[in-house]
């Protein structure tokens, strides 16, 4: 079965890896991006998730295109780390307002479609450090456990309607986000994780492919980590 998907942040990383393992899986996949030239294979969006009239136009997009969003991968996120006392108000609210805020507007406009068609998978990106916390992060973890008490409300909003949210929480990935890091912050974190290892992004992807399945259709609010053991115990 063919199904409407739409993976926010969908042009790189973590997003592309979802938006394969979902198109491989037979599903009609659009992605957003913001600037350059977007992968081939899918529908692409132009959509910053911070400005609400793009989020609209995209879903218009979307919808003509492909059909109303059946199943949303909330995955775009952005990082501005900086510790607390240096931590400007911009830098705070630039982070919340993409992470948090974008992913309310995209799932409220999602759900407008997945309400009428009585069903509909919801997956938010979350991350270990939104549970664990994270010394220089204090928006990021901030706007990441937010997402926690979010989707646990959708969940509790929308299960009557067949519609399912959850949240996976993934560990230390292999992305451009992580490149950033240097050698010396990259050792540091693996040296925490019990596999000893980052994770590559289509283990990530392997884990929202069974969350969107029929084999998932009766776990919602969950929080699902994919982080090597970095977060046992939360
Ligand atoms: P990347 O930095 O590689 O990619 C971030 C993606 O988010 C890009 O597609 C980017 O689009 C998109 N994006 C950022 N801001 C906006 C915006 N305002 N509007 C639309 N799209 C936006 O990150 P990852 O692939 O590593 O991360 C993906 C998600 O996974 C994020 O939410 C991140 O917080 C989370 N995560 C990552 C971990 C890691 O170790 N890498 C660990 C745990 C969670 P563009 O190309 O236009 O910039």
């Amino acid at each position: 079965m063919s199904r409407s998907v739409l993976v926010t942040g969908g042009n790189r990383g973590i997003g592309l890896a979802i938006a394969r393992a979902l198109a491989d899986a037979g599903d009609q996949v659009a992605i957003t991006y913001r600037s350059g030239e977007p992968p081939a294979g899918f529908l692409a969006v132009k959509c910053d998730i911070t400005d609400p009239e793009q989020v609209e136009q995209a879903y218009k997009e979307i919808e003509e295109k492909q059909g109303p969003v059946e199943v949303l991968v909330a995955n775009a996120g952005v990082t501005r780390d900086q510790l607390l006392l240096r931590m400007s108000e911009e830098d705070f609210s630039s982070v919340l307002e993409t992470n948090l805020t974008g992913t309310f507007r995209v799932v409220k406009r999602a759900t407008k479609g997945m309400l009428r068609a009585r069903k509909g998978r919801i997956v938010l990106i979350s991350s270990v450090v939104g549970l664990l916390g994270s010394a220089g992060q204090a928006n990021y973890a901030a706007s990441k456990a937010g997402l926690v008490g979010f989707a646990r409300s959708v969940a509790r909003e929308l299960g009557s309607r067949n519609i399912t949210c959850n949240v996976l929480a993934p560990g230390f990935v292999d992305t451009d986000m992580t490149r950033a890091l240097t050698d010396e912050q990259r050792g540091k974190i693996v040296g925490q994780v019990p596999l000893g290892r980052y994770a590559q992004p289509e283990e990530v992807a392997a884990s929202v492919r069974f969350l969107v399945s029929d084999d998932a259709a009766y776990i919602t609010g969950a929080v699902i980590p994919v982080d090597g053991g970095l977060g046992m115990g939360h």
